[in-house]
């Protein structure tokens, strides 16, 4: 699973004006530990090639989890572009609208986690969630699908794209929803920011094939502006952990298997079942409408 956080491109869209409120001591801490690093042997660690990355039969662009569209794609690689300064797409006035699949429904167990999910967000932000109309055209909402109904993963799409769509397999627990629900707000993955290797000791030699580690797609640097202004978060959902390929059911993760460990120590980063502060923090400066449109309220499942 991943984490969620701070991309150069969102960044430089609420720097300008939560610029006083993200200077908190660790952000400070953080842009010095980056302009030290500037002038260490720093390893740079693998960064996303265009080459790799698969495309499905929707026309995606299959990273890992997460689904990009061709132009979200050209804006990873063409960071200096234009639109890369509105490459976070972010969902318009804090709402998020969906329907739930009429023939390929999640099951029971996932959509009820799904919906824990999308509750813990609405108590924690102004973003809400709404079943979309009857006849909304498909541009406008997220699709909810069931995925493998005998694993626990998800994908989605990155923010609010022209036919957004979230994914979760049968046993997907509710640190699934929440993490895919990161990447339907707009995240990519905290340990693909184009920094992470000031913070992580990679070791791509352990992607063994399995899901997840066919190839680095899902865990290389992304080729963006390098500009965060808010601290590596070890601790958010969208982050993995060490022990992606190495690690399932049964275990086995040691630190010589691991895919990546922490920079600072070579300790293991272990699996983060819930948003942190910086998560949170994250998703209340960029989807910082003032009023949120409506109270929380228990998201309508068509199905129950
Ligand atoms: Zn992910």
């Amino acid at each position: 699973m991943k984490k969620l956080l701070f991309l150069p491109i969102f960044s430089l869209m609420f720097w300008t004006c939560s610029q006083e409120s993200l200077l908190d001591d660790s952000t400070k801490e953080y842009l010095e530990v980056q302009a030290a690093s500037e002038h260490a042997s720093t390893p740079s660690g693998p960064i996303l090639s265009r080459e790799s990355l698969e495309i499905d039969k929707d026309g995606f662009y299959v990273m890992g989890d997460m689904l990009l569209t061709e132009d979200q794609v050209n804006e990873l690689f063409n960071p200096t572009d234009a639109a890369s300064s509105t490459g976070f797409r972010r969902w318009p006035n804090c709402l998020v609208t969906y329907k739930i699949h009429p023939t390929n429904p999640p099951t029971n167990f996932a959509r009820q986690n799904l919906f824990a999910a999308m509750r813990q967000i609405e108590g924690l932000t102004n973003i809400r969630f709404r079943y979309a109309a009857r006849f909304a055209p498909r541009s406008s909402y997220l699709e909810v699908r069931g995925g493998d109904p005998n694993d626990g993963g998800g994908s989605a799409t990155v923010g609010k794209v022209s036919s957004s769509r979230l994914s979760l397999d049968g046993n997907a627990i509710i640190t699934v929803a929440r993490h895919e629900l990161g990447h339907v707000l707009g995240f990519k993955h905290e340990h693909q920011r184009s920094d992470a290797n000031l913070f992580l000791t990679y070791q791509l030699g352990n992607l063994n094939g399995a899901q997840n580690c066919s190839n680095m797609s899902n865990v290389a640097r992304l080729p963006s502006v390098n500009v965060h202004h808010t601290p590596y978060d070890f601790n958010s959902v969208m982050h993995y952990w060490s022990c992606l390929c190495n690690g399932g059911i049964g275990g086995g993760c040691t630190n010589a298997n691991s895919i990546f460990l922490r920079r600072a120590d070579n300790t293991r980063i272990g699996v983060n079942f819930d948003f942190s502060d910086g998560d949170i923090a994250s998703l209340n400066a960029i989807y910082n409408c003032g009023t949120p449109p409506g109270n929380p309220t228990d998201p309508i499942d068509p199905i129950r």
